[in-house]
């Protein structure tokens, strides 16, 4: 094991919070907290990588916001285009880095990403502005991106199957409504559990914050943090009402975890 940092890109469900015409009091919010941009986490491990997971609408902005200047890797959880849409920002990477950046994923999110970004991937030759270059990986099983070692954890986002990843002390479950059955092993021990809660009323894809409770109070992390929050859930008055050593992440929280190198 060794040091390494996650830093919270975006904490906010598909929409971001605030949503656009919304004048609800979260939306309307001067806490910063309740600015949540779409869900993303950055993984540095000094001597290792940096690594991206999910690449959101707001990549630019969260890159120029954290001062983030390498990705080493990219890993997707899913297709959906709150995770995927901003794949074309990593172009500025590979200018800076000269080559393309690993990136990896499951057989069907590349199946979506290689249809929605379909220019990156024809091989067509076109004129003009240039396409982002990535080295293309299935995940079937643990990988080892940089030097850290990356455990895939199926979980159902509704009917789709889809991957949290863990870092050694650290697990990141997002958009998800159900643990696979073989994942609760697969996060047993962790340190700092990431989980999805998308607000209290009932959702078909999302947990909502007394079944991400239930999911912590059974996987007995040290502590945990929510995220893909929706403007139901004010920070602040979420906060209250969450037992010791669970808390709502929020956009900039940064943490220092454990992580499982080679
Ligand atoms: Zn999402
Ligand atoms: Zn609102
Ligand atoms: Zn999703």
């Amino acid at each position: 094991m060794t040091q390494g940092r996650v830093t919270f890109l975006g904490t906010g469900t598909s929409s971001g919070v605030p949503m656009i015409g919304c004048a609800c009091d979260v939306c309307r919010s001067t806490d910063p907290r309740d600015n949540r941009l779409r869900p993303s986490i950055y993984v540095e491990v000094p001597g290792h990588a940096s690594i991206l997971v999910d690449t959101t609408p707001d990549f630019r902005q969260q890159a120029l916001t954290h001062g983030i200047a390498r990705v080493d890797a990219v890993l997707f959880t899913h297709s959906h285009a709150d995770h995927i849409l901003g794949l074309d920002e990593l172009r500025r990477f590979n200018w800076m880095q000269g080559g393309p950046i690993p990136a990896y994923a499951s057989a069907d999110t590349w199946d979506h990403i290689r249809r929605t970004f379909y220019y990156a991937f024809d091989g067509v030759k076109r004129l003009g502005g240039g396409i982002p270059k990535l080295e293309p990986h299935d995940i079937s099983g643990p990988i080892v991106v940089g030097g850290v070692n990356v455990v895939p954890v199926p979980l159902w986002h509704g009917d789709a199957p889809i991957l949290g990843f863990r870092f050694g002390g650290l697990a990141y479950l997002t958009d998800c409504s159900r643990l696979a059955d073989e994942a609760w092993a697969l996060v047993d021990g962790v340190e700092t559990l990431v989980i999805d809660a998308l607000r209290d009323r009932p959702h078909t894809t999302h947990f909502t914050v007394d079944e991400a409770l239930d999911v912590i109070a059974r996987v007995r992390p040290r502590r945990a943090y929510m995220t893909h929050m929706s403007h139901e859930l004010g920070h602040a008055a979420t906060s209250a009402r969450l037992p010791e050593g669970v808390q709502l992440a929020y956009d900039g929280l940064v943490l220092e975890v454990d992580v499982d190198v080679i």
